[in-house]
C-alpha cells in the first residue's frame, strides 16, 4: 500500500501497516499497526505464531513536521500473551526508544538541525520545548563521546580557564594532535585532572609529554599518575610571567617616584609589555628616555626581551647554557619581582628545557579559549554543566557559534 511504504521511507516505520490518516487542529496523525508476521515477544523474542492477543493500547509519537504542520504517528498496539515464556507484555516498538514520545527519525532530524541552528530556534521550528531539543542533542553528543578512544594519545596540554569572575575555574585537557578537548572538569586542583590521567593510564595510552604552566596542582597530578612522562612548561605562560614581573617592577618604582621620572614611567606600561620588534619610533624614543631615567626598570625590560630568545636556541645544550646565564643575570639585578621570577624558572628548569625534546605548548588551548568564551555567553552556559562539558568535547568541530 502506497501510504505504508511512504511511512516506511519518510519516517522509518518498518513493518507497520498504515490504517488511516487524520487531520486535526492543523496536525497530521498517521494511525499504524504492526504487521502480524512481525510480532515478537518482548520477554523472550518468540515469534508471532506463539503469541495471542490479550488487549490493546494506543500511543502517540511525534514525527517530523511537514512544513509548519506537525505530524504524529498513532500506534495501535497489542498486549500479547506468549505461549513460550508465559508473559503478558506489550509488543516491542521498533521506531522509538524507551518511553520517549517521539520517533527515532525525529531525533535524527533534531540533531541535524542543532548543528546549524540554535537550540531555541530548533525548538521553535519544531514546536517542542527547549529542554527536549537540548536533551536529544545532549544524548547524541554523549553517545558519540563514548566511542572516542584514548588509546593513541601521545601529547596533551592541560590548562585552566575561569568560569566566572572571581576564582571559579575549569580545567581542560587538550589532545595536541587532534585538537580535541579530551577532558574538562570544574576546579583546578589535582583532582580535576587525576581521574582523567588514570583513564589514560588504564588504556595504556603512549603518553610522552604534557604541556602546562607551572601550576603545582597539575604538576603533582601528572607526576603522580605518569612519573615517566615529560612535563613541558610552555613559552606562552613563561613569557606572560616575565611580563607580569616587569609590570610589577614598573608599579613598584612608580610608587616611589616624583617629577619627570614619574611621568616617563607613567605611559610606559604598554611599550614595556610589547615585544621589542613591534615598537614604533615614538615608542623607541620613549624607551630611550626610560633607559636614561630609570636603569633598573630598563634592565628588567631587557631581561624580559632577552628571555624570549630561549625558545629559539639551536639545541637543548645551548638552551641550558642560556637559561643558566639568564637566571644569574636576573638574580644579580636584585629587583624583587625579577629575582623571584628567576628563582621560579630555576626550580622549573627541567620543564623549560623539555621544550627542546617536545616543542609543544598550551598555545592551542589559548585559541580555544575564545571559542569557550562564546560558549559561556550562551544561555545554557553552566545551568547544565554536563551539557557544557559535552559541548567542550566537540568544540574542535566546525560548528557555527550559535547562541541559545
Ligand atoms: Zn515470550
Amino acid at each position: 500500500m502506497a501510504t505504508t511504504s511512504f511511512l516506511y521511507h519518510t519516517l522509518g516505520l518498518r513493518g507497520y501497516q498504515h490504517l488511516r490518516t487524520d487531520y486535526r487542529g492543523g496536525a497530521v496523525y498517521h494511525h499504524v499497526e504492526l504487521r502480524f508476521d512481525r510480532r515478537t515477544c518482548r520477554g523472550c523474542g518468540a515469534r508471532c505464531d506463539e503469541l495471542t492477543l490479550e488487549g490493546r493500547f494506543e500511543r502517540t509519537f511525534r514525527a517530523l513536521p511537514v512544513g509548519s504542520r506537525r505530524q504524529f504517528v498513532v500506534l495501535h498496539g497489542h498486549e500479547q500473551l506468549c505461549q513460550r515464556c508465559g508473559s503478558k507484555l506489550r509488543e516491542p516498538i521498533a521506531f522509538a526508544v524507551g518511553k520517549r514520545r517521539h520517533i527515532k527519525v525525529f531525533e535524527r532530524f533534531v540533531v541535524d538541525l542543532c548543528r546549524i541552528a540554535p537550540i531555541k530556534h530548533v525548538a521553535m521550528l519544531l514546536g517542542v520545548s527547549w529542554t527536549l531539543v537540548k536533551e536529544i542533542f545532549k544524548g547524541h553528543l554523549r553517545r558519540r563521546l563514548r566511542t572516542r578512544s584514548l588509546k593513541s594519545i601521545r601529547l596533551i596540554a592541560i590548562d585552566e580557564f575561569s568560569i566566572r569572575k572571581g576564582h571559579q575555574y575549569m580545567t581542560v585537557v587538550l589532545d595536541l594532535e587532534s585538537g580535541e578537548i579530551l577532558h574538562s572538569d570544574e576546579g583546578r586542583s589535582a583532582d580535576s585532572v587525576i581521574p582523567f590521567l588514570r583513564r589514560l593510564r588504564a588504556v595504556r595510552a603512549p603518553l610522552e609529554a604534557v604541556a602546562m604552566d607551572m601550576w603545582p596542582a597539575y604538576l603533582l597530578a601528572v607526576r603522580d599518575v605518569f612519573p615517566e612522562v615529560e612535563i613541558v612548561h610552555d613559552p606562552y605562560h613563561v613569557v606572560s610571567m616575565a611580563n607580569t614581573a616587569v609590570d610589577t617592577t614598573r608599579r613598584d618604582m612608580y610608587r616611589d617616584l616624583r617629577g619627570p621620572e614619574r611621568n616617563v614611567l607613567k605611559g610606559s606600561r604598554f611599550l614595556l609589555l610589547r615585544g621589542g620588534e613591534r615598537l614604533d619610533d615614538d615608542a623607541l624614543l620613549h624607551l630611550e628616555r626610560l633607559e636614561s631615567l630609570n636603569k633598573p626598570l630598563f634592565q628588567a625590560y631587557l631581561l624580559k626581551e632577552d628571555l624570549r630568545r630561549f625558545w629559539s636556541m639551536p639545541s637543548r645544550k645551548a638552551a641550558r647554557k642560556f637559561l643558566g646565564a639568564w637566571i644569574a643575570r636576573c638574580l644579580a639585578t636584585r629587583i624583587k619581582p625579577m629575582v623571584s621570577l628567576a628563582k621560579s624558572l630555576r626550580s622549573h628548569r627541567r620543564g623549560l628545557l623539555a621544550y627542546f625534546d617536545f616543542p609543544i605548548s598550551t598555545g592551542p588551548l589559548e585559541g580555544i579559549n575564545n571559542k569557550i568564551k562564546v560558549l559561556k555567553r550562551q544561555a545554557y552556559g553552566f545551568r547544565d554543566l554536563d551539557y557544557f562539558k559535552l559541548r567542550l568535547a566537540f568544540l574542535h568541530e566546525a560548528t557555527p557559534a550559535f547562541p541559545g
